[in-house]
This record gives C-alpha cells, sequence and structure tokens, in this order.
C-alpha cells in the first residue's frame, strides 16, 4: 500500500447493504461460518454456495490481492481462463472418469458435454500445447483468479468445504527439472509470503498430492482447532500432514526370548489384549487384513498403538481394500487373532518399517482366544515386505532430528505441486528442445484457496464478539461512532476526523445510522474493524475521544487535538506488520 496520502472514500454504515444478525445461523458449526454470515460478509444461496455482500466482498478483494500481488513479484503472469470446458478436454487425460461425482458436468444444447472447472490442469494445457513451441521460450508462469467448482459430497463449515469457491491457481512450464523446480521453490516462499501478509499462524508441511497427481506436494496450513487435516510438527521446523508424515515410530519390545503361545480369552481389540497381558498398547502388533485391486490378499502389521494410515496403505498395496468378515473366513483368517505365524498360502505379510526394530512380536496365532508372545520374524515367520503403513502422531519421532512430534489441527489453505509430465504426456503436449527433438512440457501446479483464507483468518481471528481481521484485510481500518446524530458538535467532529484520516489514505468508515450506542459498540465488534473511535457529547466536552483497538481491546483517550495524527501513525504501524 502506498505510504502517500491518497484520500479514500468513506464508507457510511447507513447507505451501506450490511444486515447484521444477533442470532446464528441454524447450519453453522464453526466460528467463521457463524461470524460471517451475522457480520453481513456473505449469505447462503445453496448449501456451499455463498454470496459476498459489500463488507464481505471488499474482504475477499484484499485476500485476493494480496494473493496477486505476491504472484505478480515471483513473475507469474495474470490471465483468465473460462470455467465451462468442454469434456473431451478431460477425456484426453483421462480425468473424465477418474474426478467421479466432484466433477459438475452439463450439456449444451446440442449434447455436447461440459464441465464446470474444479481445476484447470487440462484447459492450460491444451491452450500451451499449440502456443508455446519452443525451449527458448520456457519457463513460463500463468496464473488465473476464478471460480471453481466441486460436488463436494459434504459442502460444510462455510467458506471452509464450498461447492463454489475462489481459487487462485498457478501452472508452470518447464523444460527442466532444475526450471520446476526454482519456480516450485519461488512458489512456495510466495505463499509463506501471502501467509504472512493475512496474518495467518501457518505450517508448511509434506503432503500427498492426492488427484491431482504428481510426486512432489506441500501444503500450506493455517492452524485452526476447525481445520479438517492433522498435522505433526516439530520445533526444528520439519511438519507433516499425519496421512503422509514420516515420522519415526518406536515400539515397545515384549520381554521375552522365544515364541509362547498364550491363551487369551478376550474380545480381539488390542486394548483388551494389552490389558489381559498387562503391556502398553504399543508392545503389540495390530493386524488388518485387505486385498489389492486383483484380488491378491496381504495382512499389514503395524505396531498396536497406531492407525493404518491409508494412503501410506494404498502406496504398499495398489487400490487396497478391507476383507469383509466373509472374506476372512474364505481365506482361512481368524477375526480379532490374526497374527504372522502359519498364515494360510498365498497371503502376504507386509509389516510397518518401524516393527524391524523389535525382533519379537506380540501376535495372533490365527486360532480363536490364542496369541503368540515372542513371535520372532525371520525366524518364526517370513515378512514379505517392509513398508511405511502407520499414520503418524504425537510423541512420534521427526524424521530430521529425532524430538518429539507435536500434533495439531489445520486449514489447508493451499497447495504446491510437482506435477511433472503427467498432463503434457497424456495430453500430448510438447515443446521442441535444443537439439530439435520433441519433448513433452514438464509442469508445476500451485493452488491457493482464496475464499477458505477468509474463513481462516476468522478462525484465527475472533472472540465472542465478533471478527478481528487483521488490518490487511479488513473491510476498512477504522470506524467512526459518532454516539448520537442529533448533535451538531458530535456531527461536526465526526466529519471533521473521517475526512482528515482519510486525507491521509486511511479507510474510513462512519457508524451513522439512527441507532442506539449499544448497536453501534456491537456492530462494530461483530464486523470486526481494527479500530474503533468514539464520538460522544461528553468526550467533546472533556477534549477526549475514546480509542478503541479490536485485536486486544484496550481502550485509551486521545485528545481531539491529536486524534488525527495518533490514529494516522498507529495505524500506519500496523500496516507496516503485513507488508
Ligand atoms: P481438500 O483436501 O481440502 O479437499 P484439495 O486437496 O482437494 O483440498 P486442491 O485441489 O489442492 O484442494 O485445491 C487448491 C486449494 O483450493 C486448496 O488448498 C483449498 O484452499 C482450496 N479448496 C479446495 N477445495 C475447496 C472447497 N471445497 N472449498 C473451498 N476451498 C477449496
Ligand atoms: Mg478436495
Amino acid at each position: 500500500m502506498p505510504m502517500s496520502a491518497q484520500t479514500t472514500s468513506i464508507l457510511k454504515m447507513s447507505q451501506l447493504f450490511a444486515p447484521t444478525l444477533k442470532e446464528n445461523p441454524v447450519d453453522a458449526e464453526i466460528a467463521s461460518h457463524r461470524l460471517l454470515v451475522r457480520s453481513a460478509m456473505m449469505r447462503k444461496v445453496a448449501s456451499g454456495i455463498y454470496s459476498f455482500l459489500p463488507l464481505g466482498y471488499r474482504v475477499l478483494a484484499k485476500v485476493e490481492q494480496i494473493v496477486r500481488e505476491e504472484m505478480d513479484k515471483i513473475g507469474s503472469q495474470e490471465m483468465k481462463m473460462s470455467i465451462i470446458q468442454p469434456a473431451e478436454l478431460w477425456h484426453e487425460s483421462g480425468r473424465w472418469d477418474v474426478y467421479g461425482p466432484e466433477l459438475m458436468r452439463l450439456e449444451d444444447r446440442h449434447g455436447h458435454g461440459f464441465a464446470l472447472s474444479p481445476t484447470q490442469e487440462e484447459l492450460i494445457t491444451s491452450l500451451v500445447r499449440n502456443e508455446l513451441r519452443s525451449y527458448k521460450e520456457l519457463p513460463k508462469s500463468l496464473y488465473h483468479i476464478q471460480w471453481k467448482y466441486r460436488d463436494e459430497i459434504r459442502p460444510r463449515f462455510g467458506l471452509l468445504r464450498g461447492r463454489e469457491f475462489l481459487m487462485k491457481d498457478a501452472y508452470s512450464f518447464h523444460s527442466s527439472q532444475e526450471s520446476l523446480q526454482e519456480h516450485y521453490d519461488e512458489q512456495a516462499k510466495a505463499y509463506g509470503r501471502i501467509c504472512e501478509r493475512m496474518g495467518l499462524d501457518y505450517r508448511c508441511v509434506e503432503a500427498d498430492s492426492g488427484q491431482i497427481g504428481g510426486s512432489v506436494s506441500m501444503e500450506f496450513m493455517a492452524l485452526a482447532d476447525a481445520g479438517e487435516a492433522e498435522l505433526v510438527y516439530c520445533k526444528c521446523g520439519y511438519a507433516a500432514n499425519t496421512e503422509v508424515a514420516a515420522a519415526v515410530v518406536k515400539p515397545t519390545q515384549y520381554p521375552t526370548d522365544k515364541m509362547k503361545k498364550m491363551h487369551t480369552p478376550i474380545e480381539g481389540t488390542i486394548a483388551a489384549l494389552a490389558e489381559f497381558l498387562k503391556i502398553d498398547q504399543s508392545a503389540t502388533v495390530k493386524a488388518l487384513s485387505v486385498k489389492d485391486t486383483a484380488g491378491n490378499i496381504a495382512v499389514l502389521f503395524i505396531p498396536g498403538d497406531h492407525e493404518l494410515g491409508e494412503i501410506k496403505a494404498n502406496k504398499a498395496v495398489p487400490g487396497f481394500e478391507f476383507l469383509t468378515d466373509e472374506e476372512m473366513l474364505d481365506a482361512g483368517l481368524v477375526k480379532g487373532f490374526m497374527g504372522p505365524v502359519a498364515l494360510p498360502d498365498g497371503v502376504r505379510v507386509i509389516a510397518d518399517q518401524s516393527l524391524k526394530e523389535i525382533p519379537r512380536w506380540v501376535v495372533g496365532a490365527n486360532e480363536t482366544d490364542f496369541h503368540f508372545v515372542g513371535a520372532a520374524w525371520g525366524k518364526d515367520f517370513t515378512v514379505d515386505d517392509w513398508a511405511d503403513l502407520s499414520t503418524a502422531k504425537p510423541g512420534d519421532l521427526c524424521p530430521e532430528c529425532s524430538q518429539k512430534l507435536d500434533q495439531a489441527r489445520g486449514i489447508e489453505v493451499s497447495q504446491v505441486f510437482q506435477l511433472g509430465t503427467k498432463y503434457s504426456d497424456a495430453m500430448q503436449a510438447c515443446y521442441m528442445d535444443e537439439d530439435g527433438s520433441d519433448k513433452p512440457f514438464i509442469m508445476g501446479c500451485y493452488g491457493w484457496g482464496v475464499t477458505r483464507s477468509l474463513a481462516a483468518i476468522v478462525e484465527q481471528y475472533n472472540d465472542e464478539g465478533g471478527i478481528k481481521w487483521p488490518i490487511s484485510v479488513a473491510p476498512a481500518e477504522v470506524i467512526l461512532l459518532p454516539m448520537v446524530m442529533n448533535d451538531e458538535a458530535v456531527l461536526a467532529e465526526t466529519d471533521r476526523v473521517a475526512k482528515a484520516l482519510a486525507e491521509r489514505g486511511i479507510e474510513v468508515a462512519v457508524d451513522d445510522r439512527a441507532e442506539r450506542a449499544g448497536v453501534k459498540f456491537n456492530d462494530a465488534d461483530l464486523i470486526g474493524w481494527p479500530y474503533q473511535i468514539v464520538i460522544g457529547k461528553r468526550g467533546i466536552e472533556s477534549g477526549e475521544l475514546e480509542f478503541k483497538q479490536r485485536s486486544n481491546g484496550e481502550k485509551q483517550q486521545i485528545a481531539l487535538d491529536d486524534v488525527v495524527q495518533k490514529v494516522f501513525e498507529l495505524i500506519d504501524q500496523e500496516r507496516v506488520r503485513y507488508l
């Protein structure tokens, strides 16, 4: 924001369309959803679809502008691609079928199929494949900020998981992995700056690349209890989504040096087994029977105090599914008492790599009411494959520095991917290399959830009274609250201060409605303007105005003559924190 003064227009509450609400919307489970509706930032249109009212739209525009400025800084070029995309493109990439019911589809009057864009890899790849020809034109990075459509199975939490949402998506095209890595690193740095400018407390985490594809990926998580993602993090800076974290798990060795069969007449759960044997759950081994897409059966073994990570399991057993009770019976597996010793023929044993650390395990005996303690791998049974299978949890060790990991919940505000040639191969998008040969573009993609960011900010900046916007995204920087609207002196002073601040480039709002003081105070807190100036008869008489900072509730009295200069300085300082 330029420091030079440029007069801003003054927002008048009497004219604004800002119908604040006293009651929480019935479908709102989390603070950001409740407060964004109550503060008249937005209104629901249908499940997961919202309209932004003037105040919310001002915030949205600021969030969007921060993202835009950081993209422009790293040389990504803004464009605007269409929302509606021909089905053929999605057939070419193979995602028309893979994307499933999340893809919103429609037909035109001629029966041609289209999709409402959930993401833009197909369209942008088709765009550049005929237009970017030579290695000399690479790298290129392009982005747009556009509405996206996903028919989410569970739209909820207001802007967090919508069916229509605003996304910034950037795509980059390269002729070498080094060039991709360089831009990917710049995007990640830009994402860090975007979080900081929005005031978000965040972590950058290792992630799975999911539907989009590719191999290398990181997510930016705004820490919040309302977040749907779980992450583990370390003091050293390491952080990862628990789904994929390479945490070091430490199972406990059962104290014995030979295998012994034990009668364990218990309900076949880990908790019951641990209690029966009087050992910690981490000294037991959990068994889960699964099959791959071809129907091959395997039993997965993980430390008893951990859960199976489904993304990890899918890497070890592609397309894995758990066996039903019936399938277990058919395969000769005994539910609740499965173990690696004397498994039926053809059943593979895949074990979590952490179990390598303990030579002897406590496992089922493949016989109802019996377990083995001290079963030694490589001796009493064979492990066919070792794999990373368990979901990380607090107390596991950091893979980088071996300190204990902590856990938090997070809102994924953005994700960066190295796609490689997944889409350029599928869609035959090539450039001509130095040696004259055709090569597929090496691609990256970088998504930022613009509307989701609003919800993430509110989750981190709210109290019982309402929102506490960081100054960088607030609908205006300061609100003046004239306590009465029928007093000449109050009105004159309000006018003077508003104009003087606006002339200095401060964004000013005035609550000039003929409302009681209590209503104005409540609405000001609810809407979340960063600063409030109270202008009342008594204050004017005593020569002082009350100034309140919404973020910490601190109040101070400022002399009439100093108000403009002091407020200007405070706001200017606060702005600098978010540059
Ligand atoms: P999620 O795992 O939360 O469904 P995703 O991995 O599907 O997200 P991407 O395809 O990477 O998301 O999309 C980029 C960004 O778009 C996300 O980081 C998120 O900020 C935003 N986003 C994705 N889905 C939604 C949604 N349903 N509502 C609002 N924002 C979304
Ligand atoms: Mg998704």
